[in-house]
């Protein structure tokens, strides 16, 4: 049995929709309060409200995790709604594909931005509340593609969430002693409103490469975010939690028919 997370602050970046809206809902089910960031404030009002109608607390801002000014208003707003800041899920992430001969340096420096600089942004703007709080977590998104897989068109997209693990990894041995944790989720392929806009045969074609045979959920994500949330978790910090039913384990596709 996990201690209650009950009225936790928790702030979801990039939380308007896919991942980072499963995740705020995941830990408002639990019962914490959550703050919902994201460019577009109409969306994450939407998410919220969607929350808020399900029973649990959540409210909405617009910011942008590249902008310091914008992530500094974003850990006053959760300092001014929720008394302090618990957890920090950065979440907000971009994935445009390029493949690296036709890529320009803009759209190099515009994933970097977002994923990497975005979570260095925002660790530093909730750090001295995290601080306060009697066990502060950070849990970053990272992704398989990177730090294990590759995928054509995404140098850059790679390149930043395997960046994030390096980030992680020296930033958890920084905050050790405010006794903050700093762990990752990394996501296969998961089910989000962008993702099942490509249609069921795409869907069906990518359930059907991983050994579990469905796609995640962004529940599945958040589950695991949570998990690294609670006082039982205390201990594991600098970790990554990899929630992909198993994609990429296969050897190869012989492998994966084998089975
Ligand atoms: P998504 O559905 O496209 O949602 C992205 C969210 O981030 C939106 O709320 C978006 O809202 C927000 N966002 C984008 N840029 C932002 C910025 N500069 N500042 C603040 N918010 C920003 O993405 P997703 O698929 O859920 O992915 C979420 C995270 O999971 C990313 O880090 C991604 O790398 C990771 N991931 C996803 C998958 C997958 O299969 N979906 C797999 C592995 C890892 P606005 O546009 O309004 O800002």
């Amino acid at each position: 049995m996990f201690t209650s997370m009950k009225d936790r602050s928790v702030i979801v970046t990039g939380a308007s929709k896919g991942i980072g809206k499963g995740i705020a809902k995941v830990f408002a089910n639990a019962g914490c309060q959550v703050l919902l960031a994201s460019r577009t404030l109409k969306d994450a009002e939407d998410a919220a409200a969607e929350i808020t109608q399900g029973g649990g607390r959540a409210t909405a801002i617009a910011a942008d995790v590249t902008s310091e000014s914008d992530m500094a208003d974003v850990a006053t707003a959760a300092m001014d709604r929720h008394g302090g800041i618990d957890v920090l899920c950065a979440n907000a992430g971009i994935y445009p594909q390029s493949k690296l001969e036709d890529m320009s340096s803009e759209e190099w420096d515009q994933v970097l931005g977002t994923n990497l600089k975005g979570n260095f942004i925002s660790v530093k703007a909730c750090l001295p509340h995290l601080k306060k709080s009697d066990g502060g977590r950070i849990v970053l998104t990272s992704s398989i593609t990177g730090p294990v897989t590759g995928f054509p068109g995404w140098t850059h997209y790679g390149a930043s969430k395997s960046g994030q693990l390096g980030f992680m990894r020296t930033a958890c041995m920084e905050f050790a002693k405010y006794g903050i944790t700093v762990n990752a989720v990394l996501p296969g392929n998961t089910l989000t409103e962008g993702l099942i806009a490509l249609g069921e045969d795409y869907l069906e074609t990518m359930a059907a490469s991983v050994p579990l045979k469905r796609l995640g959920t962004v529940e599945d994500i958040g589950n695991a975010a949570l998990f690294l949330a609670t006082k039982e978790a205390a201990y594991i910090t600098g970790q990554t939690i990899i929630v992909d039913g198993g994609q990429i384990i296969p050897e190869s596709l012989e492998a994966l028919e084998e089975a």
